[in-house]
């Protein structure tokens, strides 16, 4: 591990100050950077630790949305009153995530910028254009079943590995940033990047720029009712999806589709969504066929990588047109996640699900 600086100050005001300095970065549940520094995939000048900041709350806003706070540990985000009874989905897919333990310490900002898990990126005895650009990307003809189908490029097939991140794509939230220059908001679909020529830049912050808050717009009632966070992966808990899907269905008094948002994770360097997928489903029966043209919609542009088997992540393709078609009928039928983690929190809790 690198020598670094250490400072933690107690106002927002001070900690973009210090993040304005080169080489400085924000730390707060330290779940992912830690690991990256001892492991010398990140070498920062200075640790700016922000967990002091007032930044964790969890509020309703005036327009029926939600504000989460950067700094709320997504253990608190997935239990708060506000979430479960709003955005079910939010609540899904961070249960569906890591293990109570890092819950407990990782924050919705960190969540947001944890880096792939591509084992070439956390090897440093391989290259990998993300780490080092212009070094290589062994994954193409190596081992990539974790690896992207949508939207990769030569230069990288590295996914994004969150669960809250699928959600977010899917509830169309924004991102809250500040630095010394000011404040902007970006929306979620924005805030990951695809890889291109240069895979090494994972979203579209400005250096110094602090995420302060994420709101959650009002979204139609009958997303609380018909969401469904299914996550597919190599162990029944703490792993990372392979693929995985949040499905949103609006269904109109006449039965048929009134809105539909579908977002898939573990398939692409960001949250992938297609407005084409989801528009086809308005106004149609929500039956198997309707499922399947989406499924077959979302995925045309798949592409598979990776050596010979078990290399290869071919499986993925089929794999998530038929994870798409199950999280919608998940949807439909009212069934919120594939995972026993949510279940068994509310019974710990004494609640009814
Ligand atoms: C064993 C293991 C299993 C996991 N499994 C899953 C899983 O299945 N699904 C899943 O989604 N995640 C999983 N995770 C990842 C975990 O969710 C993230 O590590 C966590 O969310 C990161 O949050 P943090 O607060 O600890 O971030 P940190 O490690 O503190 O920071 C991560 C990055 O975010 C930056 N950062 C943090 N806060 C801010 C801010 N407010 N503004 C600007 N930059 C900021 C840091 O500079 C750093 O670059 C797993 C992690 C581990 C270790």
């Amino acid at each position: 591990m690198n020598h670094f600086n250490y400072v933690a100050p107690r106002t927002l005001r001070d900690a973009l100050a210090a993040l304005a300095q080169p080489g400085a970065v924000a730390v707060a549940g330290g779940t992912n950077l830690l690991d990256l520094m001892k492991e010398n995939v990140a070498t920062p000048a200075t640790l700016v630790d922000v967990n002091a900041l007032p930044l964790a709350a969890i509020e309703a806003m005036p327009d029926g949305g939600l504000r989460l706070g950067a700094l709320a540990r997504n253990a608190d985000t997935a239990h708060h009153p506000l979430v479960r009874a709003r955005y079910p989905l939010l609540s899904a897919a961070l249960l569906a995530g890591a293990s109570p333990q890092i819950r407990n310490m990782a924050t919705n900002g960190g969540n947001l910028l944890q880096r792939t898990r591509c084992y070439y990126f956390y090897d440093t005895g391989t290259p990998c254009n993300k780490r080092s650009p212009g070094s290589g990307c062994p994954a193409r003809n190596g081992l990539a079943r974790m690896h992207a189908v949508l939207g990769a490029s030569v230069d990288c097939v590295a996914t994004h590995p969150s669960d809250m991140c699928v959600a977010l794509a899917a509830l169309g939230a924004v991102v809250h940033v500040a630095s010394v220059a000011g404040e902007r908001g970006i929306a979620m679909a924005d805030f990951h990047r695809l890889p291109g020529a240069t895979p090494h830049v994972d979203n579209s912050l400005a250096a110094g720029e602090l995420i302060t808050h994420i709101t959650l717009p009002p979204v139609p009632e009958g997303f609380g009712r018909h969401a469904a966070y299914l996550k597919l992966r190599e162990r029944a808990s703490y792993a990372f999806a392979l693929v995985s899907v949040a499905a949103l269905l609006d269904i109109g008094k006449d039965g048929t589709v009134s809105a539909a948002r579908i977002a898939l994770g573990g398939v692409a360097h960001k949250p992938w969504r297609d407005e084409a997928a989801e528009q086809g489903l308005v106004g149609r029966r929500p039956d198997a066929a309707a499922f399947e043209a989406a499924a077959a919609c979302l995925l045309r542009d798949a592409v598979a990588t990776g050596g010979p088997t078990p290399g290869s992540n071919a499986f993925k393709i089929p794999m998530a047109r038929r994870a798409v078609v199950r999280a919608l009928q998940m949807a439909l039928q009212g069934q919120l996640t594939n995972t026993g983690e949510l279940a068994l929190h509310t019974a710990a809790a004494g609640a009814t699900p």
